[in-house]
């Protein structure tokens, strides 16, 4: 399980939805309990669904050799990703299918293809889990009387007409040393290509699915240099009005930058918490520029200039960080890190305080 708090000053993990927090109110906004979220949709791989490969050759190569991840995972950019089982997921508690009672197998099914499939797929589930044990709820197989929209979707899969699900890449996490090697620009010719457009397109879903304010293309394993941003009204709204002011954080629509360069404009900086999507569940103080200029080509290959400010310009260097193996913990005020739960604690002591400087 994973857990995304409802928390204003983290950088890169928004709440989970609007449906979450309908009830919530905005008074004490940074003391709300962490909210339990549970990822219902694990990738599943299969060859059709691979990247389809660049159309002008694209080399993975950065300064150093690849570790067997990067590997793996440049193999995965380039359509030779190993086939994958398609096992089902783990249903996750909330699901009725967990909470009804399942019913009996009759002795004539025993033996049915279907029912030897489903024993073949939970062997494997649990295997893979791992576990030491899983029963047919848990893959979603009530086989029980009158079926809930959800139970009946999963009976479907059962019966082979399963719902094609959105065949997503993982976001990669600290330690993976694709995030700790910096990326290499793409070439002008690569822009346009299927390849690239394709990792665009992912990493923009990938970002809205976390949610996330940003990401860089390493956070999917990919290491070339491609950032993805948007901050929306909504997520503001989980913040208070006036810690959005004190962040300057302004809504903005999606931003696609490749080969980004960063220039600060003035020498103001800011420091508040942060969080990333590949270093889940924590937060640090960092300071940033208050004001930057980043210039780049968008995913049309044409160039960009851009002037950001305020938590804008603190995603933009956030995000260009990770293009050069940085993780914000590897530039955190310290003592300052801290689960994202512990958010609001007091500084400790020495500390520089939040805000403009
Ligand atoms: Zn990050």
């Amino acid at each position: 399980m994973q857990r995304v708090q409802r928390f204003t000053l983290c950088l890169l993990t928004i709440p989970l939805s609007g449906k979450c927090f309908e009830t919530f109110t905005h008074t004490t906004c940074r003391n709300i309990p962490a909210i339990p979220f549970i990822q219902t949709l694990k990738p599943i791989f299969s060859v059709k669904n691979s990247y389809p490969r660049p159309t002008c050759n694209v080399s993975l190569r950065t300064q150093r050799n690849y570790s067997s991840t990067s590997t793996a995972r440049a193999g995965w950019f380039l359509g030779m990703r190993e086939e994958k089982q398609d096992l089902p997921d783990i249903v996750k508690a909330g699901d009725p299918v967990l909470h009804e009672p399942a019913r009996e197998v009759s002795p004539e099914e025993i033996e049915s293809e279907g029912i030897q499939k489903i024993i073949d797929d939970m062997v494997k589930v649990m295997r893979k889990a791992p576990g030491v044990g899983l029963a047919a709820p848990q893959i979603g197989i009530p086989l029980k009387r009158n079926y809930s929209s959800t139970s009946t979707a999963r009976a479907g899969w059962f019966l082979g007409m399963r719902e094609e699900k959105q065949d997503l890449p993982d976001i990669v996490k600290a330690g993976d040393p694709v995030l700790h090697e910096p990326a290499r620009e793409v070439s002008p010719e690569e822009i346009e290509s299927e390849g690239i457009q394709k990792i665009i397109d992912d990493m923009v879903k990938v970002m809205r699915k976390a949610p996330g304010v940003g990401l860089a293309a390493p956070q999917i394993g990919i290491p070339l240099k491609i950032i993805v941003m948007e901050d929306t009204k909504e997520y503001i709204s989980y913040s208070t009005k006036e810690e959005s002011k004190a962040q300057d954080r302004h809504p903005f629509d999606l931003l696609v930058i490749l080969n980004p360069k960063l220039k600060k404009k003035g020498n103001k900086t800011a420091l508040f918490f942060e969080g990333c999507l590949s270093v889940d569940g924590y937060r640090a103080v960092v300071e940033r520029y208050l004001d930057v200029e980043v210039t780049g080509f968008g995913r049309d290959g044409q160039p960009i200039k851009l002037v950001a400010s305020g938590w804008q310009a603190r995603i933009l260097q956030h995000e260009c960080d990770h293009l050069d193996g940085t993780l914000y913990v590897d530039k955190m005020v310290s003592r300052t890190f801290r689960t994202a739960e512990n958010v609001d604690l007091p500084l400790a002591v020495g500390c520089p305080k939040l805000g403009v400087h």
